[in-house]
């Protein structure tokens, strides 16, 4: 499938020194918090396929939706505009929010913002979001709905060729991860990684910490997604997916979706000055706390690997939790 090229490609893999020798083990990090600025993260991965599809196909307006600090709203503000089209998002709030992080961000370039509540959200997104489609066919325009963090099957080839991505950069750094670890929110980022590694038998264990459903939903949805996205890849149609590879840790989600324990922001803090590497609180914050924590003794990921983490952004949705921050 073709894709537009708008991310910063390869992102950069580095070493995380200091707590690699704490933890006896190799740790890297993959900077897919570099892949741009105002696209920063991983969405912009998954969407520089679905803008191809939009725009080939004649839409000329992004619809989408997430939490108030969505990441990916962001982005497909940002590429939307970049491409001139128009985009609207739907957030999710619980009250009147401060116009702080990746919703300022969101109003900054210009997004369409609508608002809905938490229960609007859970049983009515796409409804809601297809009658804000039907408001703007009337207008004239024509509204492409992308789903929450654009995690359907031509999305997720965007985490497809990131595995491919990581398999170029072990040839020239001489090494091989045996580990990938990845935040997992909506499914479609751990999927493509899953389904490369599936396909060209890499053997990794490809371990997604969960950040707010369960995995018994993951290994659903992840099963899903990547049996749809067989259909972009001809050469493996029919393939048959190891449904048991799906390794889903969903034992760090804490006290729920895009809310911090003390413990783990004390952890990002731990993170930033041992490494100079920010985590954002939603996802790569409960992450990695999540890999350190399994890589203690009783944990369930032996020293001694070589594990590579990948580090999806958010920096964003960091600035309005600092007042959380104890120092
Ligand atoms: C969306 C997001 C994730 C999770 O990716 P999914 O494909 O939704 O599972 C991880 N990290 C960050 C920073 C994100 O914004």
């Amino acid at each position: 499938m073709e894709k537009y090229d708008i991310a910063n490609l390869p992102t950069k893999i580095q070493r995380l020194n200091n707590l690699s020798e704490e933890l006896g083990t190799d740790l890297y990090i993959k900077r897919d918090d570099f892949t741009g600025s105002e696209i920063s993260g991983n969405k912009i991965r998954k969407l520089e396929y679905l803008l191809k599809d939009a725009i080939d196909n004649g839409f000329n307006l992004l619809i989408t939706c997430g939490g108030i600090q969505s990441n990916h709203c962001r982005a497909t503000v940002a590429a939307a505009t970049m491409f001139g089209l128009k985009s609207a998002v739907l957030l999710r709030i619980d009250s009147q929010p401060p116009v702080v992080g990746n919703y300022f961000l969101d109003k900054l370039l210009g997004a369409d913002v609508r608002f809905c509540t938490r229960p609007e959200y859970s049983n009515s997104r796409g409804e809601i979001m297809e009658q804000m489609a039907e408001e703007y066919r009337k207008q004239g325009y024509k509204p492409y709905v992308i789903p929450e963090g654009a995690s359907n099957a031509l999305g997720t080839l965007g985490y497809y060729n990131c595995m491919d991505e990581i398999a170029r950069q072990e040839k020239e750094m001489g090494m091989t991860f045996d580990t990938v670890v990845v935040a997992t929110g909506s499914g479609g980022t751990y999927a493509g990684l899953y389904l490369y590694n599936e396909l060209h038998r890499l053997g990794k264990r490809v371990i997604g910490m969960a950040v707010c459903d369960n995995t018994e939903y993951f290994v659903n949805v992840v099963d899903s997604i990547s049996h749809g996205a067989l259909e972009f890849l001809p050469e493996y149609k029919g393939a048959v997916l190891d449904r048991s590879a799906i390794e889903i840790n969903d034992k760090y989600i804490g006290i729920g979706y895009a809310l911090s324990r003390p413990e783990e922001l004390e952890f990002i803090k731990k993170v930033a000055r041992a490494e100079g590497v920010i985590l954002d609180p939603v996802y790569t914050g409960k992450a990695m706390y999540g890999l350190y924590n399994e890589l203690q003794p009783g944990g369930n990921i032996p020293k001694g690997g070589k594990i590579l983490f990948i580090h999806t952004g958010g920096l964003f949705g960091l600035f309005p939790v600092s007042g959380q921050f104890v120092w």
